[in-house]
């Protein structure tokens, strides 16, 4: 499968992890939309979240989120979920954007 994400998740692109764990990695948004804006992606793929059954890693997505938004925002963060191209979703591996106006 071509997936960005699955490549950048398999290191394959060398792109540097701001944090990662067993089931996600974190990295910075190549186009930022805000001061801080960190995507975080699951290993495994889905389209998106809505996909996203299995509870493990749904609990590691959802503990690697909180880590991100505690060590590099001020607490303060939107986090988003695009699903549909309609709602603008343009990569088709689930990803949560952690957007901030504050950098830790
Ligand atoms: P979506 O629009 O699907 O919710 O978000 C996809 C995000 O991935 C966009 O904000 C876009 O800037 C980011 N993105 C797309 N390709 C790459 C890439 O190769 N590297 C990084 N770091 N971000 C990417
Ligand atoms: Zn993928």
């Amino acid at each position: 499968m071509d997936c960005i994400f699955c490549k950048i998740a398999g290191g394959e692109f060398g792109t540097e992890f701001v944090a990662q764990n067993d089931h996600a990695v974190a990295f910075l948004d190549i186009n930022p939309q805000a001061k801080v804006h960190i995507l975080v992606v699951p290993k495994t793929h889905t389209s998106n979240v809505s996909e996203l059954e299995d509870p493990q890693e749904l609990l590691g997505l959802f503990e690697l989120i909180r880590e991100v938004a505690k060590t590099k925002t001020d607490g303060q963060f939107r986090l988003q979920f695009n699903t549909g191209s309609r709602e603008g979703q343009s990569v088709f591996h689930t990803h949560a954007h952690v957007l901030s106006n504050q950098a830790n």
